[in-house]
C-alpha cells in the first residue's frame, strides 16, 4: 500500500518533524515550506543514494558545485532569457491567475474521457479531440472562445489572453545599482544544467577524461512558478539531482536509453513500487527548445483521483539535449555570413578525438531529478498502515534503510533504573559511529515502538532488566513487528548486516 494521497503526507509530516509550512508565525509563504529533523535526515540521505550511484559508483563519472548565480551571458546564450516562459491566463471573473497550459492539459483530458465513454468500442479518439497534440499554439487561442474553458476556481468562462512569463528570479548585483540597472541584471539559476555546460573543459581536462563521461551535480534552482503547489511537489525553490552525460553524437540515441532504464532501476532501488512508476514519452510539441528526445518518470502523485491518467506527474526528466548547450557557449560557430553565433564567449567547447583525430561538439544526457519530489514519491510510497493485536491503527514507514533518517533507536525498558539508562546510552553512543542512532525514554514501550514506526526505523533496541545480567537486548524489526534476542558485542554487526551498510 501507498498513502492514499498527499494530504496525508502534509500531516504526518507537521506531526514527526519531517517537513513545516515556511514562515507559519507570519500567516506562510505561499508554497514554501521547511525541513524539519527528519526531513533534512531524508533529504540528505536521497543525495548521498543518488551520489553513491551517480558518481562513486560509476567510472566514467565526476562532481562539481557550481554557483548559483551566473554570468547572465550565461542565460542568455542557453535561450533562457528569451524561451524559458510558461503561458499564464487570468480569470477576469475572480481574478485567479492559472498555467494556460495546465488547463488545457485538463481540458482535453476531460475531452478524451467523453469521447472514450461515447465511444467505448472505437480504439483512439480522433485528431480534433487529441487537440493539444496539435501544438499548443492553437490550444491557447481556446480561450478566446467564451464558453470552452471553464475556470476550475469560479466556473465562469472570461479569460485574458494568454501571455508569456518567464520563470527566472531577477536580482541585481552590487551596492551602486539601481534596480532597472541593466548592467547589473542577475538571475538565480533555474537548472543546476548550465553550471556544468560551462565548466565541460575545466573538468574533462583536469581530470584527462575522454568521451563518454558524465558531470553529475546537486544543488538549489529556483523558478517563479505561475501556479505553485501540492506540497513539496512544486515549490519556487527546490534542489535538483542533475547530471550530464557527454557522448559522441551518434550514439547520443542509444546513450539516452540506457539511462532512461538505469534511472527507472534507481527509483525502484529506493524501494519505489514498480507499478507507482511509469515512463512518459514527451510528444514533439511539449519538447524543450534544446531537445531531440524527452523521457519522464512519472509518480503516481495523486492516486486518490478517479481517472488513472490524472493520477501521475513527473518525478524525473531524461533529456537529450543534443550539441545545443555546448555549441551555445562556444567562441567558434559561426551564421552564413561567418558571424559568431557568440560573441561573449572566450572558449570552444569543442572535444578533440584523439584516436579518430577528429573534432566535435558532444552531445549530451540528461537525467535530472527532483530532491523534494523523490522525497515526496519516496515518503508516499513508504506509507503504511497496520492494525495491532489490540485492533489500534498504526502507521508505519516502510522506509528502504539507507534512506530512513534514523537507522535505529535504542530505547529502556524502565526508565526510573539508572544501571538500564545508563546501559541504554553507552549502547547508542557504541553505535553513533556507524549509523543515526537515538535513544528515547519519553513513553511507555508501546508509545516508543508507535513513533518509530512512524517515522520509519528501521530497528529498535531495548534494554530491559535481564540485559543487565546477559549482555543482551531485543532487537525489533519494524516491518514484521518481530522480537530477537542479540548480544551486545555482537549489536553493531548484526544491525549494520540488517541495514545493508558496508563499511
Ligand atoms: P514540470 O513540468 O513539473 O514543471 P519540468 O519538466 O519543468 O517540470 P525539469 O526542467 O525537467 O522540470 O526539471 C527536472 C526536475 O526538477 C523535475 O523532474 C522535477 O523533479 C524537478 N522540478 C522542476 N521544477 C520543480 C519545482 N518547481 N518544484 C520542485 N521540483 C521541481
Amino acid at each position: 500500500m501507498a498513502a492514499p494521497n498527499i494530504e496525508t503526507i502534509v500531516s504526518l509530516s507537521k506531526r514527526r518533524g519531517f517537513v513545516f509550512p515556511s514562515s507559519e508565525i507570519y500567516g506562510g509563504l505561499g508554497s514554501a515550506w521547511d525541513y524539519g529533523p527528519l526531513g533534512v535526515e531524508l533529504c540528505n540521505n536521497v543525495k548521498q543514494a543518488w551520489w553513491r550511484w551517480m558518481v562513486h559508483e560509476r567510472d566514467d563519472m565526476e562532481g562539481i558545485d557550481s554557483s548559483i548565480i551566473l554570468n547572465r551571458s550565461v542565460w542568455k546564450y542557453s535561450g533562457h532569457e528569451e524561451t524559458f516562459h510558461d503561458p499564464l491566463v487570468d480569470c477576469r471573473e475572480c481574478k485567479q491567475r492559472f498555467r494556460a497550459d495546465h488547463l488545457l492539459a485538463e481540458f482535453t483530458m476531460q475531452l478524451q474521457q467523453e469521447w472514450r465513454k461515447e465511444n467505448p468500442d472505437k480504439p483512439e479518439p480522433p485528431p480534433e479531440v487529441l487537440f493539444m497534440g496539435k501544438g499548443l499554439q492553437r490550444g491557447l487561442g481556446s480561450f478566446r472562445t467564451p464558453g470552452y474553458i471553464k475556470c476550475p476556481a469560479c466556473g465562469k468562462s472570461n479569460w485574458t489572453d494568454p501571455r508569456q512569463f518567464n520563470l527566472m528570479f531577477r536580482t541585481t548585483l552590487g551596492a551602486v545599482a539601481d534596480e532597472d540597472d541593466p548592467a547589473a541584471l542577475a538571475y538565480l539559476r533555474p537548472e543546476t544544467a548550465q553550471g556544468i555546460f560551462i565548466n565541460f573543459l575545466n573538468v574533462q581536462t583536469t581530470m584527462r577524461r575522454k568521451i563518454p563521461f558524465g558531470i553529475a551535480q546537486i544543488g538549489k534552482s529556483f523558478r517563479n512558478e505561475v501556479t505553485p503547489g501540492n506540497f513539496i511537489f512544486r515549490t519556487r525553490e527546490f534542489e535538483q539531482m542533475e547530471m550530464e552525460y557527454f557522448v559522441r553524437p551518434g550514439e547520443d540515441e542509444r546513450v539516452h536509453q540506457e539511462w532512461i532504464d538505469y534511472c527507472f532501476d534507481w527509483f525502484k532501488r529506493l524501494g519505489i513500487a514498480p507499478e507507482n512508476l511509469r515512463f512518459y514519452e514527451q510528444p514533439k510539441e511539449e519538447l524543450a527548445h534544446y531537445a531531440k528526445r524527452t523521457v519522464d518518470i512519472h509518480y503516481r502523485f495523486f492516486p486518490e483521483r478517479d481517472d488513472e491518467e490524472r493520477q501521475w506527474d513527473e518525478l524525473m526528466g531524461i533529456a537529450n539535449r543534443t550539441d545545443f548547450d555546448l555549441k551555445a557557449h562556444s567562441k567558434k560557430p559561426e551564421d552564413e555570413e561567418g558571424k559568431r553565433l557568440n560573441p561573449d564567449s572566450t572558449e570552444d567547447l569543442s572535444y578533440f578525438d584523439e584516436a579518430t583525430k577528429e573534432r566535435y561538439y558532444p552531445y549530451v544526457i540528461e537525467p535530472a531529478a527532483g530532491v523534494n519530489r523523490t522525497v515526496l514519491a519516496v515518503l508516499m510510497d513508504a506509507y503504511t498502515e497496520k492494525t495491532t493485536d489490540k485492533g489500534e491503527k498504526r502507521v508505519v514507514l516502510k522506509l528502504h534503510p539507507e534512506l530512513a533518517p534514523v537507522k535505529v533507536a535504542v530505547l529502556p525498558l524502565a526508565k526510573n533504573k539508572p544501571e538500564i539508562v545508563s546501559t541504554a546510552k553507552r549502547i547508542k553512543s557504541e553505535l553513533q559511529p556507524a549509523m543515526r542512532a537515538v535513544y528515547d525514554d519519553t513513553g511507555g514501550i508501546g508509545k516508543l515502538y508507535a513513533r518509530q514506526d512512524e517515522i520509519g526505523t528501521p530497528f529498535c533496541v531495548t534494554v530491559d532488566h535481564q540485559s543487565l545480567e546477559d549482555e543482551a537486548v531485543t532487537v525489533r524489526d519494524r516491518d514484521t513487528w518481530e522480537q530477537e534476542r542479540v548480544r551486545v558485542a555482537e549489536l553493531p554487526e548484526h544491525l549494520k548486516k540488517r541495514l545493508g551498510i558496508k563499511c
